[in-house]
C-alpha cells in the first residue's frame, strides 16, 4: 500500500496524543502535518514526536480559505479534526473543498449556544457521499470507543438490544484544587447544560446534575456518577432502534461539583458576553485562562479512569446482561504519551479511527458515525494500541431495567 499524509488539526492534549501515536505508524504514513492556533505547541509536539517525520503550521482553523490554501500545500489524504467543536463545520468545509477525508471526535456546537447536536454535520451526509469521501464523527472515547462497544455487543452478544447505560469514571487525582480535563469551556458547557436521556421513544430532561447514583467501577469502587446528555446517545438510539432506554453517567467529586456551583452563581461560567476595561470578553473563556491547562496535568496524575457500556437485551430468546469497558492508568498514559489519561483514552482511538480510513478498512462516502462501521477491526487493534478493553457477560450491573 501506498504510504498516506495525514494532517492533524489542534495541538492541545487530545492533538498531543494522536501526534505521538500516528507518528508511530510508519509503515501507514510518509509525513504528518500538525497545524493549530498556535505554532509553538505544535513545534514542542513535533519535536518529541517520531519516526514519521513532522511538519508544523499555524492556522486559524475557523477561516475556510486559509485552510483550504494550507491543505492545498500539503496534499494530505486525509484531515483529522482535534481542535475544538467550533472548527467542526470549516474544516469538513475545507475537506470538500480539497477532497480530503475527515475525522473528528466532537459534534459540532455553535460558540454563541450551548447546545451540541449531530444534525449540522449529518447535514453534510449528500456532500460527502457525492465527493467520495468519508467523513467519520466521533472517533474519540466517548463518543467513540463507547458507540464500537455499543455495536460490538449488538454485533456478538445481542439479537436486540435494550437498555444502554454509558458509565465514565475518572478516579484519579491531578493533586490541583479544581481542573477539568480536556478543554475546559467545552467540558464545562457539558456539564451544566441539563441532563438528557433517552426513553421509550422520547428524550426526557433533568435539571442539570440533578439525577445521581453510585456505581461500582471494576477496580476501583462506588462512585457518585451524574446523568448527563452526552452526545453518542443521539446517534446509538437512531442506529439501534431496538434501544428502550440509553443514558449517560459521569462520576463528579463532591468537590469539583462544589467548585463549579460557586464559579455558576457568581457568573463565571455564563457565555454571555460581559464589557471588561471597553472590551467584549465571555466570562466563561477567561476563566479558560485562568484553569490549568488539562494538558499539563500530566505528570502528578495518580489514579485510573473506567469507562464503559452496561447493556441488556435479547439473545436467542434469553435476557442477557452485557458490560464492555476500559480501565486506563494516568501514569501508563504519561509515559506512553506525556498526557493524561483522558487525553490519552481521546487520543488513541482518534488516531486508531484516523488509520482505519487511511487504510480504507473504515472507508465509504458518506458521512458515518463509528457504530456505523464493523466494530471487529477497530478493537482487535484498540489493546494494542493502548486501550485493551474486556467483556463481562451476565454480570452485576449498577442499573435495572
Ligand atoms: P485543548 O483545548 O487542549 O486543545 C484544543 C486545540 O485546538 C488547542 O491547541 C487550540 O489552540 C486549538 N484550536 C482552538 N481553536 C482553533 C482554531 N480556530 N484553529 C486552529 N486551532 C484551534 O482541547 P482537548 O485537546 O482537550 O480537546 C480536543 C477536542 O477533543 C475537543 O473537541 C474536545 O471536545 C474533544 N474531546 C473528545 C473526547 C471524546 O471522548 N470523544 C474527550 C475529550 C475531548 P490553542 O492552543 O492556541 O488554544
Amino acid at each position: 500500500m501506498q504510504k498516506k499524509r495525514l494532517m492533524i488539526i489542534g495541538a492541545g492534549g487530545v492533538g498531543n496524543v494522536a501526534v505521538r501515536k500516528a507518528a508511530r505508524m510508519e509503515d501507514l504514513y510518509d509525513c504528518i502535518m500538525l497545524a493549530s492556533r498556535t505554532k509553538a505547541k505544535c513545534d514542542a509536539i513535533a519535536k518529541e514526536a517520531g519516526p514519521v517525520p513532522i511538519l508544523t503550521e499555524a492556522i486559524d482553523a475557523d477561516d475556510v480559505s486559509a485552510l483550504v490554501a494550507l491543505i492545498e500545500s500539503f496534499k494530505p489524504d486525509l484531515l483529522l479534526n482535534v481542535a475544538l467543536p467550533y472548527q467542526d463545520l470549516p474544516i469538513m468545509e475545507a475537506c470538500l473543498q480539497t477532497g480530503v477525508h475527515y475525522i473528528d471526535t466532537a459534534n459540532y456546537e455553535p460558540k454563541d449556544k450551548a447546545h451540541f447536536e449531530y444534525s449540522y454535520q449529518w447535514a453534510y451526509h449528500e456532500k460527502f457521499e457525492k465527493a467520495g469521501l468519508t467523513a467519520l464523527l466521533g472517533s474519540g472515547f466517548d463518543p467513540g470507543v463507547t458507540n464500537v462497544f455499543t455495536a460490538y455487543a449488538v454485533k456478538h452478544y445481542f439479537d436486540e438490544l435494550h437498555y444502554l447505560d454509558i458509565v465514565d469514571c475518572n478516579a484519579g487525582d491531578h493533586g490541583k484544587s479544581f481542573a477539568t480535563n480536556f478543554n475546559p469551556e467545552i467540558n464545562i458547557r457539558e456539564i451544566t447544560q441539563h441532563g438528557r436521556y433517552y426513553e421509550n421513544g422520547s428524550w426526557k430532561t433533568t435539571e442539570p446534575l440533578e439525577i445521581h447514583q453510585k456505581v461500582d467501577y471494576p477496580r476501583i469502587g462506588a462512585k457518585e456518577s451524574y446523568l448527563l446528555f452526552h452526545e453518542e446517545l443521539e446517534s446509538l438510539v437512531k442506529h439501534f432502534p431496538t434501544v428502550k432506554r440509553a443514558r449517560f453517567w459521569m462520576t463528579f467529586s463532591q468537590q469539583y461539583i462544589t467548585y463549579l456551583k460557586v464559579l455558576e452563581d457568581i457568573g463565571m461560567t455564563s457565555i454571555e458576553p460581559i464589557t471588561y476595561q471597553g472590551i467584549q470578553i465571555q466570562p466563561l473563556q477567561f476563566l479558560k485562562a485562568v484553569l490549568p491547562e488539562p494538558s499539563s496535568l500530566g505528570p502528578n496524575y495518580q489514579g485510573q479512569t473506567s469507562i464503559g457500556c452496561q447493556m441488556r437485551g435479547i439473545k436467542d430468546g434469553k435476557e442477557r446482561s452485557v458490560y464492555i469497558f476500559n480501565n486506563c492508568s494516568h501514569q501508563m498514559a504519561y509515559q506512553d504519551t506525556k498526557a493524561q489519561a483522558v487525553s490519552y483514552t481521546t487520543g488513541v482511538p482518534a488516531a486508531l479511527g484516523a488509520s482505519l480510513v487511511a487504510r480504507g478498512i473504515w472507508q465509504k462516502s458518506g458521512v458515518w458515525n463509528m457504530e456505523q462501521f464493523d466494530p471487529d477491526p477497530f478493537l482487535a487493534e484498540l489493546g494494542p494500541l493502548g486501550l485493551p478493553w474486556e467483556v463481562v457477560v451476565d454480570g452485576k450491573l449498577a442499573f435495572e431495567k
